[in-house]
This record gives C-alpha cells, sequence and structure tokens, in this order.
C-alpha cells in the first residue's frame, strides 16, 4: 500500500491468493478523498483533503534543488490560538485520524510518481501544516512510524521534521517514542510577548521550554533545534528583541528560521520590513547562529507558510464566543 501505492489488495499480485482475499474480507485501502488541486508557477502544489462534514485540510508539496519536502496537517484547524496563524484563528474541529495523517504522503506520493532517474520525489517531510501535531500525539507518532518504516516509506529520522509550538511534557514523550528532526516554534525572546503570540507559553514558559529542547537533543537526530520566529512589524524585530533571543538561547544548540509574516484578512499584522529582517538576520550571525530566511513558496496559490485555511467548521465555537465578550 505505501510502498507501491496500491490502493486494493487484488492488485498486490506479489501476496498469495488466499492471503489477498483473507486482507479483503478483513479491512479495505481507503484513499483520502481529495477536494481541491493547485499548482503554483514555482512548482509548488497543494491539496485539499475532504475531511467530512464541509471540512478540508491542506498539504503542501514544496520543491527546492534535488529536495521536494511535504508540508502535513494534523488537525482540522487548532484549538491554541496563536495571533500571527490564520489555522489558530478559525478553531478547532477536530484530531486527524492515522490514516488522514499518513494519506496525505499517500496521496502525493501517488500524484508526483517518480523523477526520470526513478528517485523518490518526496524527500521530506515538515509536519508545518495545519494543526499542532503534538496536541494530536497518538495519531502523529503513529503515522510518523509508518513514515520511517523501510517497508512503508523508508524516510530517515532527519528527513522528518516535527514542529511544536512547545507542548513540554509532549516533547518528552516524542523524544522517548519517535526521536525526529524538532523545530519549535519560538517567535519571541521574552514570556512577555510570547504569552501574547503564542498563548500556550502561559502554561509552558520559555524556561521551561528551552530546557525541554535541551532534553530532546540527547536522542535527536540531528544535533541542533530549529527556532522559527515569525517576523511581526514592530512587534518581535527589533534589536533588542534579538540580544534578548541570542541570550535566551545562549546553552542550546539550534539553527534560526526567521519566517516572513504572511498575512491573512484582518490579522492585525503586517510582515516585518526587508531591512528590519535583514538586521535581525545579522545580529544572530555575529552572535555565531546560523539563520535562514525562509522563502516564501506557492503565493499565488495561498500555499505560504502560516496561510493553509482550509475549510474548518469551528467547533468550540470561539468567534462567536469572543464576539458575544466584547459587546
Ligand atoms: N502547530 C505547529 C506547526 C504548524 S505551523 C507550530 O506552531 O509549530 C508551522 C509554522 O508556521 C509555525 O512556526 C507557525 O508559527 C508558522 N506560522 C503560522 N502562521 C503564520 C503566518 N501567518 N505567517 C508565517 N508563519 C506562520
Ligand atoms: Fe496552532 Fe501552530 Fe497555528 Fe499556533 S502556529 S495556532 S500551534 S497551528
Amino acid at each position: 500500500m505505501h510502498h507501491f501505492g496500491a490502493a486494493d489488495f487484488a492488485e498486490m499480485s506479489d501476496l498469495a491468493k488466499s492471503l489477498r482475499e483473507k486482507l479483503g474480507q478483513l479491512a479495505t485501502v481507503t484513499p483520502p478523498s481529495m477536494m481541491a488541486e493547485q499548482a503554483s508557477a514555482d512548482g509548488t502544489r497543494k491539496w485539499l483533503l475532504d475531511v467530512g462534514s464541509m471540512n478540508g485540510v491542506e498539504t503542501v508539496f514544496i520543491p527546492d534543488g534535488t529536495r521536494g519536502t511535504l508540508c502535513v496537517s494534523s488537525q482540522v484547524g487548532c484549538a491554541l490560538e496563536c495571533t500571527f496563524c490564520s489555522t489558530g484563528r478559525q478553531g478547532f474541529n477536530r484530531n486527524l485520524s492515522v490514516a488522514e495523517i499518513i494519506g496525505q504522503l499517500w496521496w502525493a506520493n501517488h500524484a508526483m510518481g517518480r523523477d526520470p532517474k526513478g528517485e523518490r520525489i518526496i524527500t521530506n517531510v515538515v509536519m508545518m501544516g495545519m494543526g499542532e501535531p503534538l496536541a494530536n500525539y497518538t495519531n502523529v507518532v503513529t503515522a510518523l512510524n509508518i513514515m520511517l518504516d523501510d517497508n512503508a516509506y523508508g524516510l530517515s529520522r532527519r528527513r522528518v521534521t516535527v514542529s511544536t509550538s512547545g507542548l513540554v511534557p509532549a516533547m518528552d514523550r516524542l523524544r522517548e517514542d519517535c526521536p525526529v528532526a524538532l523545530a519549535v516554534s519560538l517567535h519571541a525572546p521574552n514570556d512577555k510577548l510570547r504569552d501574547v503570540l503564542v498563548p500556550i507559553n502561559r502554561k509552558y514558559p520559555l524556561a521551561e521550554l528551552m530546557a525541554a529542547c535541551l532534553r530532546y537533543l540527547e536522542k535527536a537526530p540531528r544535533d541542533f533545534v530549529t527556532f522559527e520566529y515569525v517576523m511581526l512589524d514592530g512587534i518581535n524585530d527589533q534589536p533588542e528583541h534579538a540580544r534578548q533571543l541570542i541570550e535566551l538561547v545562549r546553552d542550546v544548540p539550534c539553527k534560526f528560521n526567521l519566517i516572513p509574516f504572511n498575512p491573512f484578512p484582518d490579522s492585525g499584522y503586517r510582515c516585518s520590513r526587508g531591512d528590519a529582517m535583514r538586521r535581525f538576520r545579522d545580529m544572530l550571525m555575529q552572535a555565531g547562529h546560523i539563520v535562514t530566511i525562509r522563502k516564501t513558496r506557492g503565493d499565488d496559490i495561498d500555499a505560504a507558510c502560516g496561510q493553509l485555511a482550509g475549510q474548518v467548521q469551528d467547533k468550540t465555537r470561539r468567534v462567536m464566543r469572543r464576539m458575544e465578550v466584547s459587546h
């Protein structure tokens, strides 16, 4: 199923006929159902996966030289309410099942096939689509194990990345259960600001998060954590923020990925100016860090980071509640 992309037990002619029949009686193979597909001029492709009840989540493929990265969703919406994130603003509906998570990789592999030399096109997976992967822990870890399994996708642990807003207890569990590469959405260098931008910080503040990163590194397949930092004009992009950030991560082997903020309607934020972004990057680099500014890809199809809106019917009715409170 995963290795050859078969969607029917009857196709699996390398299995004994009796086994195929038995499998057919026990289980079904149900490929994900896709509601829409878009392709960007830069080669980025985006699929909208139908997850029922008028809900859709997005999967994005980003080609970059010899690397092909699939950005996979883990939840329908997200309950963590980061203020600059369009998924978070939409509220939370439900967790994706294992089949819906791994189905995104199955589908994209199927849609893209292999390159002319027979090499696989998807070389890396990042759990950076919609949702907080560590808030759907059991299903995400099961799906990760299928990604790593030689009988399925056979990806190395270094090529599979979980991105988290910092659920500390789940980071500790992941280190024991399935230590893949780790990206942490930092976005602010002090608790006061992070409490606002990434509200889960009120539960797991920065000192605890940094300690969890260090513990994770004991088992991680890479010897650094990637810190993601969204660049918000005038909010977190000033020289004082860079100085605080350098101090914060002093003991944590890390790389920085600065993400230009991708605006969405009524976000209330603007992306940092180019000169502020470069100044911020240069200060981190002068302190000895490796820093990349993420290229915006698939902008013409709203496939860039933080633009994955999908279709989420918010079961928490949070937006309504908020409006009632403000009246
Ligand atoms: N929930 C996980 C993974 C999904 S989000 C997490 O928060 O890490 C993947 C990355 O996109 C995160 O770093 C997230 O903070 C960032 N992001 C969210 N909204 C964004 C926006 N509007 N512009 C740029 N990056 C954004
Ligand atoms: Fe959820 Fe991540 Fe968006 Fe925060 S940034 S609301 S954790 S998806």
